[in-house]
């Protein structure tokens, strides 16, 4: 029973039958018991656990996801003073590019300028970023890009592309090692939080009782 509890890290012996696989052995090896603690955590917990659910092909392993995954969960339940918007916009944005929508945020992709400051936006559906100078003609509609889906473009500060940037390549147990001004966390999570959810096309139920929860906090009434 404590293998397949929710938030588990386990290992499984399985026995495949024609139909069903059956669980032989089990061995829980972590099972983040902080998260119980804190609704908040909890909460964000189980968005992760529901991308993750959505990510995950079934037989296939994918080494990098399950690290994500594993190092988002042990931040959730022991780092005490970590921002959640911040851990989830990383996860977000980290988890995009596991799954094969990695940005390139190394430089503008049209015109190649790679100092890029204020007046950056990071047009989601091309995963790359444009320059302030490429972005007014792009953003405002005077050129279109020809790959048949509609643009979304979300403007991002030069401290809010530099948080990407570490989020996405660096290595995945140091994904969260870097911090942001406090008020443009707001910004790096709608980018992040924006660019996951446009490019694998779907939204999660775990993800609107987060965002009331965080809004109007907890009652148990
Ligand atoms: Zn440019």
């Amino acid at each position: 029973m404590t293998a397949c509890q929710l938030f588990s890290y386990s290992e499984f012996i399985l026995k495949k039958t024609k139909k069903y696989f059956y669980i032989a052995e089990s061995e829980t090896i972590e099972c983040f018991f902080g998260i119980r603690y804190d609704i908040e955590r909890l909460a964000l917990a189980t968005y992760i656990c529901e991308v993750v659910d959505f990510l995950a092909l079934e037989e296939v392993a994918d080494d990098d996801l399950l690290r994500l995954t594993l190092n988002t969960l042990y931040a959730l339940s022991e780092k005490k003073d970590i921002d959640l918007d911040l851990l989830k916009a990383a996860f977000e944005i980290r988890a995009a590019s596991v799954s094969g929508f990695t940005p390139d945020l190394h430089a503008c992709g049209v015109c190649g300028k790679e100092e890029l400051r204020h007046g950056t936006f990071l047009d989601v559906m091309n995963g790359r970023v444009l320059c302030s100078d490429c972005s007014k003609e792009y953003v405002s509609g005077l050129r279109e890009t020809d790959e048949g889906f509609s643009p979304i473009y979300v403007k991002i500060t030069p401290s809010v592309l530099e948080a990407m940037k570490y989020a996405v390549y660096s290595p995945i147990r140091r994904f969260l090692s870097f911090s942001i001004p406090e008020d443009e966390i707001s910004n790096f999570g709608a980018a992040c939080e924006k660019y996951l959810l446009s490019h694998i096309e779907h939204n999660f139920k775990s993800l609107e009782y987060y965002r009331n929860l965080i809004r109007y906090g907890y009652t148990d009434e």
